[in-house]
């Protein structure tokens, strides 16, 4: 035979009766594929598995013990009956069909095998039908050979492809391995004190002890992290090096009269970040920057004095919000907060149609200075303007008489110019990857500056992977004066009578002048009735679930239903208007409109309030069918109360019973209003589950690493990866790792560092 190393095909090792299936079950085509299947666990020998664990449906293999077996019947209806055991736990065994003795004689009692089957119930009792086996001996010294050792892989398996067959495979392959080279230096090996690439193939399959085993998963782990981690180091090393227009700061320039008239002081944070960001805009390459804060810590402030510091040294700059609705929002913001200092140009345009004191902040504007010298222009450029504003718009951009742009992301998909493109600022990034990224990058001559605004705190092994291109800022304190909010799980399907103190708590806040938010999963329209547009209304409900799926025979609550009943009943009185995203654009921006002018009382809506939506005068949120929503979700929305001087209240309905896991998710959101606790929370329930999941469901690189448990390692091989990277870029010292990263670079798997 000749010499197999990692590329070789499994099915010229295997034969084409093991590599078809193994390709098929799980898409295993090489060598290197083969052993990179890693088995789920160990099993030490003689180590009977805790058989009460077990969930009917589970696909199990168990290690166990016959503690009896039987034949009934008699021709060609016989069943075989056994009963395995662990001393806690049974599972019954049958089988049917013609008689089959020599299975008897193999399930006798007290043999020792392992089980493999999917467990189902049968009269209150947990079995596995026809399941798959494998006597094994009590002796690892005359055991079968692919049990060699005193741990028996447990992997994977599908119903073709039991867990020993792929035991088996591995173990044949590594018979004729020859000795894998290791692409990691000895001393990076030192460093971290990881055992060599060939030793841990080896021990990851084959251990001869838990410890070892787990020195060897703690090497491909090391991998798994070390990869993205060079590809992501090489990506900003390419960043660098991008040329960019140098916009430094010009003292008596619009910055300078803006910080003038500021009514506020800035927190530490704002400043700090503000320096960051100054120094990083005058630098002839593109800043690449991510600015993370808690709802409320003042973002906006921060980016509008980094775009005025671009518009003194003769840019433009592009703000990026997820919905119209906020871009409308933003736009109104920053002319409020600009006061004169953005009137530039307004008359040759006539009326502009954003202008909107009444809707934000407390106060009005500082009075008109007159000379518009010092002064710039905000320009709003969203798919629903008429045709003739449009044109306006994209003149105003194309032609530099506007300052600011403010958009949709759908800004950059159009035919959208401007004449000296200097900073782009994307407000939520987790809506927005890296090829829209890239898209906007080429609507200038050379890379404008880019930096991207989150509200949902991200942790930092996310954000040293997922975003782990960018540079990172974050703003940790709320600016002063800030109420607390206070946040409580109401479990309407127990004590309706809480319900109708829900209702009461908003007629209560109304006639105390204040505001409410009221959310729903779902619209409720014909649209959504029959099914039409899918992808959006899942995108509304954030959730991603199915509605109606694994909650009984209710669907979610709607918006329109929602606002009929209470319309009707409980809030009679009240000015209630609905906020969606099927609304027509006009619609919704009246209704935005007048909610901050403080001519609706409560606002019915789905998650279109999430992000970013500021009237202070709003101080009760109630989430209706509150566990349908994802805990950063929660937390993105209930800092939409709170905003003002006026204590936040926010009521988590639901009608999910204490003790249930949705339950304990509602819980946790009320017991912290901590941003960070709370990510962490939400990636370890859902985002590692998408990232693994698009791992799993193909040849992704991710199988071991955990973006919650491995902090530490993504840490130190983010620093190594980036020392590395920045001594020798292209990697020319370590050609096997240079066709690694390259391979992870250009393959579709590095999708999922944009993704989660
Ligand atoms: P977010 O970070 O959630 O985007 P915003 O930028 O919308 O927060 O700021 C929330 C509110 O706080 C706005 O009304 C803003 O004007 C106000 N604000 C920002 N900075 C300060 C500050 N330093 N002192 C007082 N209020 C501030
Ligand atoms: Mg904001």
């Amino acid at each position: 035979m000749t010499a197999v190393d990692l590329d070789t095909r499994l099915d010229g090792v295997l034969g084409a009766r093991t590599a078809g299936p193994l390709e098929k079950a799980f898409g295993l085509r090489t060598v290197r594929d083969l052993l990179h299947h890693y088995p789920r666990r160990m099993i030490e020998r003689g180590e009977l598995t805790d058989l009460s664990e077990l969930h009917v449906d589970e696909d199990a293999t168990v290690m166990a013990r016959v503690l009896s077996s039987r034949e009934q019947g008699y021709g060609k209806s016989v069943r075989i009956e056994a009963v395995i055991g662990d001393g806690t736990g049974r599972l019954r065994l049958v089988f049917f069909g013609p008689r089959q003795r020599w299975r008897l004689r193999e399930l006798e009692p007290g043999t020792l095998g392992l089980f493999s089957g999917k467990v189902g119930e049968f009269r209150g009792e947990r079995q596995l039908a026809h399941p798959e086996y494998k006597i094994v001996s009590d002796d690892s010294a005359v055991a079968a050979d692919e049990f060699a050792g005193a741990l028996i892989p447990v992997y994977p398996a599908t119903k073709d492809i039991r867990s020993w067959i792929v035991a088996n495979s591995v173990q044949h392959v590594l018979g004729l391995l020859d000795p894998v080279e290791d692409p990691l230096s000895d001393a990076v090996r030192e460093r971290h004190q990881l055992m060599t690439l060939d030793a841990a193939l080896r021990a990851m399959h084959r251990p001869e002890s838990l410890p070892q085993w787990f020195a060897a998963k703690h090497r491909l782990k090391w991998d798994e992290a070390f990869g993205v981690q060079l590809v992501l180091a090489q990506r900003r090393v390419a960043a660098r090096a991008n040329p960019a227009v140098p916009r430094p700061p010009r003292p008596g320039g619009i910055l300078a009269a803006f910080d003038a008239q500021l009514p506020f002081t800035l927190t530490q944070g704002q400043v700090e970040v503000g320096e960051q960001l100054a120094s990083e805009l005058a630098r002839p390459h593109p800043m690449h920057r991510l600015l993370q804060g808690e709802v409320g810590s003042g973002k906006t402030i921060v980016a509008l004095r980094a775009m005025l510091q671009v518009i003194d040294a003769g840019g433009q700059a592009a703000l990026l919000a997820p919905t119209e609705v906020l871009a409308a929002q933003h736009a109104r913001t920053l002319e409020t907060m600009l006061g004169p200092l953005a009137t530039a140009g307004q008359l040759a345009f006539g009326e502009s149609g954003t202008a909107g004191q009444l809707a934000f902040g407390e106060s009005g504007t500082a009075g008109q200075l007159g000379g518009s010298d010092l002064a710039t222009r905000i320009t709003l450029l969203t798919g629903s303007l008429s045709a003739s504003a449009r044109r306006i718009a994209l003149l105003e951009a194309a032609g530099g008489e506007a300052g600011i742009v403010v958009g949709t992301h759908a800004l950059i998909q159009e035919h959208v110019q401007f004449a000296a493109l200097g900073l782009v600022v994307v407000d939520e990034q987790h809506r927005f990857g890296v090829e829209q990224r890239d898209a906007l990058r080429a609507k200038a001559e050379q890379p404008p500056h880019l930096l991207v605004m989150t509200a949902t705190p991200i942790p930092r092994t996310v954000a040293m992977t997922v975003f782990g291109d960018l540079e990172t800022s974050t703003l940790r304190q709320l600016p002063a004066g800030r109420s607390p909010i206070s946040t409580t799980v109401v479990p309407a399907a127990e004590r309706p009578d809480w319900l109708e103190r829900v209702w009461a708590r908003i007629r209560e806040e109304v006639v105390a002048g204040r505001q409410a938010y009221i959310v729903c999963p779902r619209i409720g329209d014909e649209a959504e009735l029959a099914g039409a547009e899918r992808g959006r209304r899942q995108s509304e409900a954030g959730t991603g679930d199915e509605p109606g799926e694994g909650y009984g025979p209710r669907p979610p609550l709607a918006v329109l239903d929602v606002i009929a009943m209470l319309q009707d009943g409980p809030l009679r009185e009240l000015r209630l208007e609905p906020l969606h995203g099927r609304l027509n654009p006009d619609d919704k921006d009246r209704i935005m409109r007048d909610f901050a002018g403080g001519r609706v009382d409560v606002l019915v809506a789905t998650t279109v309030v999430e992000v970013g939506v500021d009237v202070s005068n709003a101080t009760v949120m109630a989430v209706l069918d509150a566990e349908r929503f994802g805990v950063s979700q929660l937390h993105q929305l209930r800092g939409r109360v709170g905003r003002g001087s006026h204590a936040g209240l926010c009521l988590l309905v639901t009608d999910q019973p204490a003790g249930t896991p949705a339950r304990e998710r509602l819980d946790a959101v009320a017991a912290t209003t901590d941003g960070f606790e709370l990510a962490r929370l939400d990636v370890e329930q859902r985002r590692e589950g998408d990232v693994l999941g698009v791992a799993q469901s193909g040849r992704g690189s991710l199988r071991l690493l955990s973006l919650v448990r491995d902090e530490e390692l993504i840490g130190a091989a983010r620093a190594e990866a980036t020392e590395l990277i920045d001594a020798d870029p292209a990697l020319t010292a370590y050609p096997l790792l240079a066709e690694q990263v390259n391979e992870l670079a250009s393959d579709e798997r590095a999708d999922f560092l944009e993704k989660a």
